[in-house]
């Protein structure tokens, strides 16, 4: 069999500072927006030249941090409720052969500037750093199939969504922040609405509290019921 080596084209950059409570699909998510840095000797403005005719790109990423995980032929996906076993080709997954991923994201312009190349990017559902091995325009004509069965995973997963509530000590806290980080409380929000949890403990109806990055920031909520409380914050010394 051909093997063949594959080098980053670019890394990215976003709000998700480590795997749990990334939104499982970009459009999740809407304030968690990134970019996508380009690396030498890709930094070149010929490489992006015409690609700010499209409105969406496919990125084809590493799942970098689960590839010493390994695969398994097949996995639980979270829609499933965690327990039905589906094969991983017919799954979303990041532990798979090869560790490759395909988000399809809105590109919101291009920052040049000497060897810098930015991809502004609208939501993504990348964790920080990840690495993009390619970089293609969507197209509609030939990317969109509006029609197409999608078993499992037809709609958007609307029906198990969080309540989310603020404590008054965060509302105080986020005060301080909001001009600095104005997507920090949306995207609080919306990542808790789509109820990060391993699927086992949805059943569980005790007050356990969960901590998650995002940005610069430590977060701490809980759960019970369909309601979500945000407790508070803390600001990580970078
Ligand atoms: N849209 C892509 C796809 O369909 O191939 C990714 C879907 S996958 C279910 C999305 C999840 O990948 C996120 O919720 C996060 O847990 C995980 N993830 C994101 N970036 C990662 C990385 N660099 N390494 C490992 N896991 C990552």
């Amino acid at each position: 069999m051909t093997e063949t080596k594959i080098s980053p084209v670019g890394i990215i950059r976003s709000p998700y500072k480590e795997k749990f409570a990334i939104p499982r699909q970009p459009s999740l998510a809407p304030a968690g927006t990134g970019e996508l840095h380009l690396l030498a000797p890709y930094n070149n403005p010929e490489m992006v030249k015409g690609l700010e005719q499209f409105s969406h790109l496919w990125l084809i990423f590493l799942f970098h941090q689960t590839t010493a995980q390994g695969w398994h032929p097949t996995v639980r996906p979270p829609r499933l409720g965690g327990n039905e076993r589906i094969g991983v080709f017919a799954s979303r997954s990041t532990f798979r052969p090869n560790n490759l991923g395909l988000s399809a994201v809105e590109l919101k312009g291009i920052h040049i500037e000497k060897e810098n190349i930015i991809l502004q990017l609208g939501s993504v559902d990348l964790l920080d750093g990840t690495p993009i091995i390619d970089i293609k325009p969507y197209i509609p004509y030939a990317d969109s199939y509006p029609d197409a069965l999608a078993g499992y995973a037809q709609l958007a997963p609307e029906n198990d969504k969080l309540q989310v509530s603020f404590s008054e000590v965060f509302m105080q806290q986020i005060q301080q922040y909001q001009n600095a980080y104005p997507q920090l409380q949306p995207l609080i929000e919306q990542v808790i609405q789509q109820d990060p949890r391993p699927a086992y403990k949805h059943k569980n109806t005790d007050l356990q509290q969960y901590g998650m990055q995002l940005f610069d920031f430590n977060i701490r909520w809980q759960v019970q019921g369909q309601l979500a409380t945000v407790i508070d914050l803390e600001k990580l010394n970078k």
